[in-house]
Protein backbone atom coordinates (compact mmCIF):
# COMPACT_ATOMS: atom_id res chain seq x y z
CA UNK A 1 0.00 0.00 0.00
CA UNK A 2 1.32 3.42 -0.96
CA UNK A 3 2.45 5.73 1.95
CA UNK A 4 -0.58 8.20 2.49
CA UNK A 5 1.86 11.52 1.32
CA UNK A 6 2.54 14.04 3.93
CA UNK A 7 0.74 17.42 4.03
CA UNK A 8 3.43 19.91 3.33
CA UNK A 9 3.17 23.06 5.69
CA UNK A 10 2.37 26.24 3.74
CA UNK A 11 3.29 29.67 5.29
CA UNK A 12 2.13 31.95 2.76
CA UNK A 13 -0.39 32.06 -0.11
CA UNK A 14 0.29 33.56 -3.46
CA UNK A 15 -0.93 36.97 -3.96
CA UNK A 16 -1.72 36.23 -7.70
CA UNK A 17 -2.22 33.24 -8.80
CA UNK A 18 -2.47 33.65 -12.12
CA UNK A 19 0.35 35.17 -14.70
CA UNK A 20 0.10 35.41 -18.44
CA UNK A 21 1.89 36.71 -21.17
CA UNK A 22 1.42 40.26 -22.35
CA UNK A 23 1.12 38.83 -25.92
CA UNK A 24 -2.60 38.03 -27.80
CA UNK A 25 -1.71 34.08 -28.16
CA UNK A 26 -0.25 32.35 -25.42
CA UNK A 27 1.34 28.43 -25.74
CA UNK A 28 -0.67 27.13 -22.93
CA UNK A 29 -0.60 26.92 -19.55
CA UNK A 30 2.18 25.80 -16.63
CA UNK A 31 -0.08 24.91 -13.48
CA UNK A 32 2.15 25.36 -10.23
CA UNK A 33 0.99 23.55 -6.98
CA UNK A 34 0.79 26.22 -4.10
CA UNK A 35 3.25 23.69 -2.08
CA UNK A 36 5.86 23.94 -5.07
CA UNK A 37 5.24 27.66 -5.25
CA UNK A 38 6.29 27.80 -1.49
CA UNK A 39 9.86 26.11 -2.00
CA UNK A 40 10.44 28.37 -4.98
CA UNK A 41 9.31 31.12 -2.64
CA UNK A 42 11.23 30.04 0.64
CA UNK A 43 14.63 28.47 -1.33
CA UNK A 44 14.94 31.62 -4.15
CA UNK A 45 13.09 34.15 -2.87
CA UNK A 46 13.91 34.38 1.04
CA UNK A 47 17.32 32.13 0.20
CA UNK A 48 16.95 29.56 2.91
CA UNK A 49 18.79 26.61 2.90
CA UNK A 50 17.36 23.25 1.71
CA UNK A 51 17.27 21.70 5.14
CA UNK A 52 15.75 25.02 6.29
CA UNK A 53 13.35 25.15 4.10
CA UNK A 54 12.25 21.55 4.17
CA UNK A 55 12.26 21.78 7.68
CA UNK A 56 9.65 24.21 7.70
CA UNK A 57 7.50 22.62 5.07
CA UNK A 58 7.79 19.60 7.07
CA UNK A 59 9.08 17.84 4.31
CA UNK A 60 12.07 15.58 3.82
CA UNK A 61 15.09 17.08 1.60
CA UNK A 62 14.83 15.08 -1.06
CA UNK A 63 11.23 15.38 -1.36
CA UNK A 64 12.20 19.79 -0.89
CA UNK A 65 14.44 18.85 -3.89
CA UNK A 66 12.11 17.37 -6.43
CA UNK A 67 9.47 19.92 -5.44
CA UNK A 68 11.80 22.67 -6.39
CA UNK A 69 12.94 20.96 -9.19
CA UNK A 70 9.47 20.20 -10.29
CA UNK A 71 8.50 24.43 -9.77
CA UNK A 72 11.40 25.91 -11.72
CA UNK A 73 11.26 23.70 -14.78
CA UNK A 74 7.79 24.44 -14.72
CA UNK A 75 8.28 28.21 -14.57
CA UNK A 76 11.44 28.08 -17.27
CA UNK A 77 9.27 26.40 -19.41
CA UNK A 78 6.28 28.93 -19.00
CA UNK A 79 9.29 31.60 -19.82
CA UNK A 80 10.61 30.17 -22.70
CA UNK A 81 8.03 28.99 -24.52
CA UNK A 82 5.23 32.43 -23.59
CA UNK A 83 2.87 29.73 -21.12
CA UNK A 84 0.72 31.24 -18.35
CA UNK A 85 1.54 30.34 -15.29
CA UNK A 86 -1.23 29.31 -12.84
CA UNK A 87 -0.92 28.76 -9.35
CA UNK A 88 -2.97 26.15 -7.78
CA UNK A 89 -3.72 23.26 -5.87
CA UNK A 90 -1.51 20.87 -4.27
CA UNK A 91 -1.69 18.77 -1.17
CA UNK A 92 -0.55 21.58 1.30
CA UNK A 93 -1.75 22.84 5.29
CA UNK A 94 -1.90 26.52 5.62
CA UNK A 95 0.07 27.59 9.07
CA UNK A 96 -1.64 30.00 11.11
CA UNK A 97 0.01 32.40 13.34
CA UNK A 98 -0.79 31.99 16.51
CA UNK A 99 -3.02 34.00 18.78
CA UNK A 100 -3.86 35.58 21.90
CA UNK A 101 -7.29 35.97 23.18
CA UNK A 102 -8.20 38.56 25.81
CA UNK A 103 -11.13 39.53 27.56
CA UNK A 104 -12.30 42.15 29.29
CA UNK A 105 -14.12 41.59 32.47
CA UNK A 106 -16.30 44.55 32.66
CA UNK A 107 -17.75 44.44 29.45
CA UNK A 108 -17.05 41.30 28.41
CA UNK A 109 -15.92 41.95 25.20
CA UNK A 110 -12.98 39.46 23.98
CA UNK A 111 -10.51 40.30 21.21
CA UNK A 112 -7.20 38.36 19.53
CA UNK A 113 -3.84 39.95 18.96
CA UNK A 114 -1.17 38.21 16.95
CA UNK A 115 1.94 37.72 18.93
CA UNK A 116 4.88 40.13 18.61
CA UNK A 117 2.34 42.94 19.28
CA UNK A 118 2.84 43.50 22.85
CA UNK A 119 0.20 43.12 25.43
CA UNK A 120 -2.57 45.17 25.21
CA UNK A 121 -3.26 48.07 28.06
CA UNK A 122 -6.61 48.34 27.87
CA UNK A 123 -10.02 47.67 26.37
CA UNK A 124 -10.95 48.45 22.82
CA UNK A 125 -14.27 48.44 23.75
CA UNK A 126 -14.86 50.25 27.09
CA UNK A 127 -10.90 51.26 27.72
CA UNK A 128 -11.12 49.52 30.60
CA UNK A 129 -7.82 48.01 32.39
CA UNK A 130 -9.73 44.97 33.67
CA UNK A 131 -8.52 42.73 31.22
CA UNK A 132 -6.45 39.28 31.21
CA UNK A 133 -5.55 36.24 29.13
CA UNK A 134 -8.69 34.58 28.03
CA UNK A 135 -9.50 31.35 30.27
CA UNK A 136 -9.73 29.32 26.44
CA UNK A 137 -6.08 30.64 25.43
CA UNK A 138 -3.28 28.09 27.10
CA UNK A 139 -0.97 29.79 24.67
CA UNK A 140 0.34 27.81 21.71
CA UNK A 141 0.22 23.76 21.46
CA UNK A 142 2.07 21.40 19.61
CA UNK A 143 -0.30 20.71 16.77
CA UNK A 144 -2.58 23.34 17.08
CA UNK A 145 -2.46 26.43 14.25
CA UNK A 146 -2.94 24.14 11.67
CA UNK A 147 -6.17 23.90 9.51
CA UNK A 148 -6.42 22.51 6.12
CA UNK A 149 -5.76 24.72 3.38
CA UNK A 150 -7.40 24.60 -0.16
CA UNK A 151 -7.50 27.70 -2.94
ZN1 LIG B 1 -14.40 46.30 28.02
Amino acid sequence: MPRPRRCRRVWALPNVTCFRPAVQQTSGEAVLTVDEFEAVRLKDLLGMEQEEAAKKMNISQPTFHRLISSARKKIADALVSGKTIKVEGGAYKMVEMPKRKFKCYDCGFEWEIEYGTGRPIECPKCKSRNIHRHPDDRGPQRGRGLRLGRI
